[in-house]
């Protein structure tokens, strides 16, 4: 049998997630990506998922369907500690029912898993070996972590770009050459390369720019499809955007660690509210204490560990005087009502910074 393995978008990790499948399933199978995130992927998700459903699922879904039209026939989904930890049995059973023919398997959402992984794809690949897996393991890992920090830079400059374009050209570049790396220092000279290439793009930047940190649910806020390329929008206002979920802080960083997120949290939650709802408060902490101007919450409708941060993080914005802006996406999140709210918020910041309001 020809395996052609697929699995659901989310940002652009999915250049990692195929170097290592590709390298685990070798000459007894392929890659098939699912087509990047359109309105039909959202709107076949969610034309099929239950009604109440949290908006991930939706997309996940979508992708799915997309993927397995365009020949996939074994599936990968992540596991976690809340309702995602329910998707696949559900999202296997609605592709069933929609006569699609697959295997399906799901995987948990750490970095202690190799083994797991090379016993899904030994059945596929009889070559394979631990040893294989584990060096795979290690090089993506490092690409993931060269990602994230290129990311990262760009998040907290690219609205301040003299000509417009030069950080998305060179991260275009990056994404394609990091792609090729084959050994971890290859993936750390690029990922130094491309930072030095970044850093002399030419900025207006102003010593204090208005400051804005992210937080909410992983999927939201990692799939910009989903939180419609808010980080760019919040660009477009010459604003520094933070953010702190990636998926090398969720599964590789040590600060991801329960202990250490109540403690940041400094009283405002005691204990773990579930998926990243504890880590929502606990980083509106210390982007109120660092002194940023706002702190934007993004969370699908109905995700539960999200609602539960909310009260907290409201009293973090009364104790601090930090303005929160809530956005709750589902299907039909409208873009334009999103669009407006930002511009809304920019405009309370810019006049709270400047002394008039407030
Ligand atoms: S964190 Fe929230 S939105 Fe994400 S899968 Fe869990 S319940 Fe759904």
């Amino acid at each position: 049998m020809q395996y052609r393995i697929s699995f659901p978008h989310m940002g652009k990790y999915y250049i990692p997630i195929k170097k290592a499948m590709e390298a685990f399933v070798g000459n007894y199978g392929e890659v098939i990506l699912p087509p990047p995130i359109t309105k039909r992927t959202i709107e076949l998700g969610a034309l099929h998922s239950p009604d109440f459903v949290c908006v991930p699922f939706k997309y996940t879904l979508g992708n799915f369907i997309e993927a397995l039209e365009n020949g996939a026939n074994v599936l990968f989904q992540i596991a976690g500690d809340c309702r995602l930890g329910f998707y696949s049995e559900v999202q296997e059973q609605i592709l069933q029912d929609l006569d699609f023919d697959f295997t399906f398997h799901m995987m948990e959402l750490n970095g202690k898993n190799a083994k797991g992984l090379y016993e899904v794809f030994k059945a596929m690949n009889p070559e394979l070996t631990l040893p294989k897996v584990v060096s795979t393991l290690a090089v993506v890992v490092r690409i993931v972590y060269a990602m994230d920090g290129i990311e990262k830079y760009i998040r907290q400059n690219i609205g301040f770009e003299v000509e417009k374009g030069g950080f998305e050209r060179i991260e275009k570049q990056f994404l394609a050459e990091i792609a090729t790396a084959e050994t971890m220092p290859q993936a750390g000279r690029i990922f130094k390369k491309y930072l030095k290439k970044l850093k002399t793009v030419a900025l207006n930047k102003p010593a204090k720019p208005l400051r804005v940190g992210v937080v909410g649910e992983l999927y939201v806020l990692m799939e910009p499809f989903s939180n419609y390329f808010i980080e760019k929008e919040l660009a477009k206002f010459g604003i520094e955007v933070e953010r702190f979920i990636t998926a090398s802080y969720l599964i590789f960083s040590t600060q991801h660690n329960v202990k250490k997120i109540l403690k940041q949290a400094d009283g405002y939650v005691s204990y773990e509210i579930g998926a990243d709802g504890t880590d929502s408060v606990a980083k509106s902490v210390v982007m109120a204490k660092k002194g940023y101007d706002g702190i934007i919450h993004l969370k699908p409708f109905g995700c539960t560990p999200e609602v539960n941060s909310i009260p907290m993080v409201n009293k973090i914005s009364e104790d601090f005087e930090i303005p929160v802006l809530y956005f709750s996406f589902d299907a039909q999140t409208s873009e334009t009502g999103v669009k407006t709210r930002l511009e809304a918020f920019y405009d309370m910041l810019e006049m709270k910074k400047r002394g008039r309001a407030l």
